[in-house]
């Protein structure tokens, strides 16, 4: 079981901000901006590079939703970043895609 999937399970408590049967989204516990969230499938895919055919609905509702929440946490106006890290070099860490979803300050380009 991923780190994640023990979040989806509530078996590790997290400052969750929205859920429906696909995804939960809940607080980055190391938050990177004043909004830092994690948005996640409930059906586990290790990371981008790992979805197949079958996953294209659920990663339009990932980035519907991840737009949608945005709005939620009141940067839809100012602006907002969504990341989603893959192997090594992209800063992976958690083998659970994950969106993050960034605002609240101007967030520099190009990423370090
Ligand atoms: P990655 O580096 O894989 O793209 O992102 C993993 C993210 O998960 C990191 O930003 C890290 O701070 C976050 N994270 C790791 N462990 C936990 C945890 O137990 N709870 C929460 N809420 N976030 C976590």
């Amino acid at each position: 079981m991923t780190l994640f999937e023990k979040i989806i399970t509530r078996e590790i408590p997290a400052d969750i901000v929205f859920e429906d049967d696909q995804c939960l989204a809940f607080r980055d516990i190391n938050p990177q901006a004043p909004i830092h969230v994690l948005l996640v499938p409930k059906r586990p895919i290790p990371r981008l590079g790992a979805a197949a055919p079958a996953d294209h609905a659920l990663l339009g509702h990932l980035l519907i939703k991840a737009g949608e929440l945005a709005g939620m946490l009141g940067v839809g106006e100012s602006g907002f970043r969504v990341v989603i890290n893959h192997g090594p070099d992209g800063g992976e860490t958690v083998p659970h895609l994950h969106l993050h979803i960034l605002g609240g300050r101007p967030l520099a380009w190009p990423p370090g």
